[in-house]
């Protein structure tokens, strides 16, 4: 058997129960398997594969917290520092009932090669809790990151493990962690990114993640003579990345029709309205029901279903695996030419790879999301100079960096003979450098 296969089993038998986990980890080495057949005994030797799918170090620890009714809650925290070999670990805080020391691994697995893709100095790690904000008071958010806090700041700091928000993370979240860590180490320094302006945020951090999305989805057209101008575009979710790729996406001229929450899916064949979608998400943190409040014309459904509407683009934003082979085969069937990742691994392997062989340009999170890690890593040279950047200055590199990121992904691809194909590209250009880094580091 190779040694890539050996690995697959391995990783599987090791890691019962962590499906998303073995799907990342499969994705990832059968992509990179040209690189490791051609020197397969000295990897074998080196146990590089081994090292690569084994976090540097897993921590899980109780994060008690009080609820308004004076009643002792119990969560499970989890940080997952996967490798460190290019810089810091680095990588978000997800907040959400599904999360699980899989979801963890998985989305830590993926960091690595993200970070490596944006070309700055930033290893992989991930973290989160099974505590659901939702529905919670300001209080209870406030009780719950405090006690997650007062555990994670032993293994944390601006120059060893910086996280950041994710689903269910935002800025308020942020905040009083942040204030945990400071009055706990006495430092106030880089050790979170996705910081509110007054206290060390940057600018255009809140819109990177979309905007960089878009940047990449036009850098893909132009490369194939495209525009985004007069596109149709779906999108699913309609959190952070969804919201801001939705209003990029207008910027550029397209019309996006569609986005979505846990419980249903908007249709509005005018375009969506972002004032009103802010409105509910960002402020009144409400349900998406709400919508037709602001737009009479516009259809809400229960359930899922924006991938059955007819269009050009479509822009994947809320969460893993939410589109499905059925999903890709109606996009087929509607004569979409691209979809691009905004949430991480949304794509089911069998749905990547119908729309790859039907010709559908597919880029993978890992490349397509990469502009809100990206500038978070912008966020951390401010912190560190003391200095702020002004928007644009911060969206010109961000638009830089999503388009560089593009060129290396489809030359990666065009490298190895594998011309178009971005899943390939973006392993490839990502593992190149963790694989020099590690490497040259020896065995640790
Ligand atoms: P948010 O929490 O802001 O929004 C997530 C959106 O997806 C919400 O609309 C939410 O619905 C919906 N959603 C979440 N879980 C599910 C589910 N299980 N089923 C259906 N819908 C769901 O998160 P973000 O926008 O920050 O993150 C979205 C994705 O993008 C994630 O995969 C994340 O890892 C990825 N990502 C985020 C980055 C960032 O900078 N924020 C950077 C790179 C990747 P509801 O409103 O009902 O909760």
């Amino acid at each position: 058997m190779s040694y890539v296969d050996e690995i697959i089993e391995q990783v599987i038998a090791k890691n019962p129960d962590e499906p998303e986990f073995h799907q990342a980890v499969r994705e990832v080495l059968d992509s990179i398997r040209v690189i490791i057949e051609a020197n397969e005994e000295k990897f074998r030797r080196d146990a590089l594969l081994e090292r690569l799918v084994n976090p540097e170090r897993q921590i899980k620890f109780r994060v008690p917290w009080v609820d308004d009714q004076g009643n002792v809650q119990v969560n499970t925290g989890y940080r997952v520092q996967f490798n460190s070999a290019i810089g810091p670990y680095k990588g978000g805080l997800r907040l959400h009932p599904s999360v699980n020391i899989g979801i963890i691994k998985f989305l830590g697995f993926e960091q690595i090669f993200k970070n490596s893709l944006t070309g700055l100095p930033i290893g992989g790690g991930k973290g989160g809790s099974d505590f659901d904000p939702k529905g919670k008071s300001d209080r209870e958010v406030m009780a719950f990151c405090q006690s997650f806090m007062t555990e994670l700041c032993k293994y944390i700091g601006a120059d060893t493990d910086v996280p950041a928000g994710d689903i269910g993370t935002g800025a308020r979240e942020i905040g009083y962690m942040y204030g945990q860590y400071k009055r706990i180490r006495g430092l106030f320094e880089g050790v979170l990114t996705g910081k509110g302006l007054s206290y060390g945020g940057s600018l255009a951090r809140t819109e990177a993640t979309g905007y960089g999305l878009l940047y990449i989805t036009d850098a893909l057209l132009r490369a194939h003579g495209e525009t985004m101008q007069g596109k149709t575009v779906v999108v699913s979710g309609a959190g952070n990345v969804a919201i801001y790729a939705i209003e990029k996406a207008q910027q550029l001229g397209a019309k996006v029709v569609t986005c979505s929450d846990s419980t249903g899916w908007i249709y509005d064949p005018q375009g969506i309205d972002v004032a009103a979608l802010k409105e509910i998400k960002e402020v009144k943190r409400a349900r998406l029901t709400e919508y037709k409040n602001d737009r009479p014309d516009a259809e809400y459904h229960e359930g899922r279903g924006v991938w059955q509407i007819k269009a050009d683009i479509a822009l994947p934003c809320a969460t893993q695996n939410e589109l499905h082979l059925d999903d890709a085969q109606q996009l087929v069937k509607n004569g979409c030419i691209a979809v691009c990742e905004g949430a991480n691994m949304p794509t089911t392997e069998e749905a990547t790879k119908y729309l790859q062989e039907n010709g559908v340009w597919f880029i993978p999170g890992k490349a397509a999301n990469a502009g809100g890690v990206a500038t978070s890593a912008l966020e951390m040279s401010q912190n560190s100079e003391r200095l702020s950047w002004s928007f644009e200055e911060v969206d010109s590199q961000l638009k830089k960096i999503m388009e560089s990121l593009y060129a290396n992904i489809d030359d990666a691809a065009k490298r190895f003979g594998m011309e178009g194909n971005y899943v390939a590209g973006a392993n490839i250009a990502g593992f190149e450098k963790v694989l020099d880094a590690m490497n040259a580091q020896g065995i640790v």
